[in-house]
């Protein structure tokens, strides 16, 4: 293959061709450094300012508010499962404190199961009666909740929150990993928002936290020093080498952001996208969508034939069409398209195109 294929992958995924070439110009001599990004020492006064305007960018256009510390963090979105738990639910004395949690698919249900290792959970309303299929109700907090958890957009089934849930004085804490700036969010909502980079925002390795200030407190001496949200807050993420190369390309991918006019303007065309491809599935008589209208991601759309060997020849088709990465999640089959802010609405239009092709082949 040698021009570049719409990926569909779930994550790591597209990132822009423009942030790519931009990167690939400043290999070898960033900032006039005469080094790569990849070599600087991390407490130079070259790598400084990359980290400074990553974070500055990932401000401005969230619109985080002055009392909530951004971090940069490795381990995944997967490693915040426990280190929540471990920074807001552990006491001294060891006594299992409440947590809430909302089960709205596969992520949020290990996010849920790794807590109860540390927590006293509770799993207040689940989707999985329907394999997912749509948002449930928010149950009310418990008064003693110490914190309540939500998967904002749930990348497997192709979920989405479109209210952000009432819990009063009771910290909200949701993984943003495949929507963080797909659409304009209230940070000041939340109490702490996480994601992995490697969906919306870079390459894998990055680990965005965005916590409220107060949440940040001394923790039990037995929790290792790496898990501690006060010792990277207090060291700006520079408690160890941060993953600088990472960090670097979401500034990159942030300043392209900016240029297409910031998040309205992405926010505008991923609705546009999402539009595109739901219309014609609702009216396909090949292809349908399995989730909810009112709860439908705009990021992750799955898509069924309900034939295991239809589909699997329409996404080996369409891959051998340089549209790549469509089969659905290996524990949901079917197909699933990933269309993230760097998916160009060509790449939507050009799967449209190709699944009528399909459809008029196959309508039976
Ligand atoms: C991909 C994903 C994860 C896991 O992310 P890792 O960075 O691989 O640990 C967790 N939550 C959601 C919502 C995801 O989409």
């Amino acid at each position: 293959m040698n021009k570049r294929v719409y990926n569909f992958s779930a994550g790591p995924s597209m990132l822009p061709v423009a942030v790519l070439e931009r990167a690939a110009a400043e290999m070898t001599n960033a900032n006039g450094t005469g080094q790569s990004v990849m070599e600087m020492s991390h407490r130079s006064k070259d790598f400084k300012p990359i980290i400074d305007h990553a974070e500055a960018m990932l401000r401005e256009l969230m619109e985080i508010p002055g009392n909530y510390k951004v971090l940069f963090l490795q381990g995944g979105a997967s490693l915040q499962f426990p280190m929540i738990p471990l920074n807001l639910a552990v006491r001294e004395d060891g006594k299992k404190q409440k947590v809430t949690y909302v089960d709205t698919g596969v992520w949020a249900s290990k996010a849920a199961e790794e807590a109860s290792k540390y927590a006293e959970v509770r799993v207040a309303a689940s989707s999985k009666d329907k394999a997912y299929s749509y948002i449930p109700e928010a149950p009310a907090p418990d008064t003693e909740d110490v914190y309540y958890h939500i998967t904002w957009n749930n990348t497997i089934v192709g979920t989405k929150w479109n209210k952000i849930p009432n819990t009063g004085s009771v910290p909200l804490v949701a993984d943003i990993s495949s929507c963080i700036l797909s659409e304009p969010l209230d940070v000041s909502k939340f109490a702490l928002l996480y994601a992995g980079a490697q969906k919306n925002l870079g390459p894998a390795g990055v680990t965005v936290v965005i916590i409220r200030e107060d949440l940040i407190k001394k923790v039990p001496d037995w929790i290792p020093t790496m898990l501690r949200y006060e010792i990277h807050a207090k060291e700006g993420s520079m408690y160890n080498t941060p993953p600088c190369y990472g960090i670097y390309i979401i500034g990159l991918v942030l300043d392209w952001m900016k240029e297409q006019g910031g998040l309205a303007e992405i926010e505008r065309r991923n609705r546009e996208k999402a539009t595109l491809l739901y219309d014609y599935l609702d009216q396909s008589k090949l292809f349908r969508s399995p989730i909810r209208k009112e709860d439908r991601s705009l990021m992750n759309i799955p898509f069924v034939i309900g034939n295991a060997d239809l589909e699997a020849q329409f996404v080996k088709e369409a891959a051998a069409s340089g549209l790549v990465n469509l089969a659905g999640h290996r524990l949901v089959g079917g197909m699933r398209a990933s269309i993230y802010n760097a998916m160009p609405k060509e790449g939507v239009l050009a799967l449209i195109d190709f699944m009528k092709q399909f459809e008029a082949a196959h309508r039976s």
